[in-house]
């Protein structure tokens, strides 16, 4: 199948990029890309993948991207909570918008199967766990409202132009090629590197907020699964372990890996959600194969790619 990915140069979409060529060798992938947080050096060395450098908010870019393709996975994205305070209109710019902008190419080019990141960050703080995809959503930050229209964009698009998607919400992905060293590091990679360091890991409030964390590889197993499969769903789909770590469990396990570590606490930060831990029964039922890398064996590969 020949796939185009948005966002194909970031964390999540280079190594969909690379899993696909593994996986589907006779397959091409277009990347489209702005390169704001991805990076070239990702796709590096990687044949049958061509780089498209453009916007998703930009239809003439998406439509050299999305000619003669089979399907398209939406990942490109202003990412990260944080920038979405400074930067709300950017946010909904790309995120929202942007995914409109997907889902009109999509139609464009034949009704390709689409699938669209969405966010666990739509259930905000409410105190109910695990989160199941019927709850209300609760979005706490730009980030998490542009989210949630970009899911609710591809089920109205299906409903109403009949256009197949799929709107999977990601809990706290952590893998190879996820960077660490910014402001808007997500705390996996931010951990690993300052223990690698020598450094603090440096904890924003008490530890004990948790996170449903998912390795990279089988998220993106799910996905070249629902690429090859054509699956679809009316609603979103969470994906994530559907066990919960506090950020203190996640240090335990890098003291188990890597020895003693300190810990330094600073102030909470805004718009962050309290506790995360995803229902997987809608996953299952979609996607029964898939067999998700337990934490402390993710954790390992991802030390070792550091
Ligand atoms: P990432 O920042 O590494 O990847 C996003 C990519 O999109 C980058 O390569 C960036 O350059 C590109 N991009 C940004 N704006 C663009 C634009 N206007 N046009 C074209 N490309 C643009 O982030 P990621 O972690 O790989 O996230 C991928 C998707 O998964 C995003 O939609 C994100 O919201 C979603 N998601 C990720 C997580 C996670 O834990 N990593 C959790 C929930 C949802």
């Amino acid at each position: 199948m020949d796939i185009a990915v948005t966002g194909g140069a970031g964390f999540i979409g280079a190594n969909l990029v690379r899993y696909l060529r593994v996986a589907d060798p006779g397959g091409h992938v277009r990347v489209l890309d702005d390169l704001s947080t991805g990076s070239k050096a990702n796709l590096d060395g990687l044949d049958g993948v061509a780089l498209h450098e453009g916007s998703v908010i930009d239809p003439a870019a998406l439509d050299r991207a999305l000619d003669g393709v089979d399907a398209v996975v939406h990942l490109a994205a202003h990412t990260s909570v944080p920038r979405s305070l400074a930067d709300p209109k950017g946010a909904y710019a790309v995120n929202a918008t942007g995914t409109v902008e997907v889902l009109e190419a999509a139609r464009r080019h034949g009704d390709l199967h689409t699938i669209v990141a969405s966010s666990s960050a739509v259930y905000g703080n409410g105190p109910a766990l695990p989160k199941y995809e019927e709850l209300p959503a609760e979005p706490r930050s730009p980030y998490a409202g542009s989210k949630l229209a970009a899911e609710g964009a591809a089920a109205a698009w299906q409903a109403s132009f009949g256009l197949p998607t799929l709107a999977f919400r990601f809990f706290n992905v952590f893998g190879p090629l996820q960077p660490a060293g910014h402001a808007y590091a997500a705390v996996v990679p931010a951990f690993v590197e300052a223990a690698l360091d020598r450094r603090p890991l440096e904890i924003h409030g008490d530890g004990h907020q948790t996170r449903d964390f998912i390795y990279v590889g089988s998220v993106v197993e799910a996905l070249a699964d629902a690429l090859w499969r054509r699956v679809t769903s009316e609603g979103p789909v969470n994906v994530a372990f559907g066990a919960r770590l506090s950020l203190l469990d996640v240090v335990e396990e890098l003291r188990e890996q890597l020895g003693e570590l300190d810990v330094h606490h600073t102030a909470p930060r805004e718009g962050d959600v309290r506790h995360s831990q995803a229902d997987q029964r809608r996953f299952w039922e979609l996607f029964p194969d898939i067999e998700p890398v337990p934490f402390d064996r993710g954790l390992a590969a991802t030390v070792r790619w550091f």
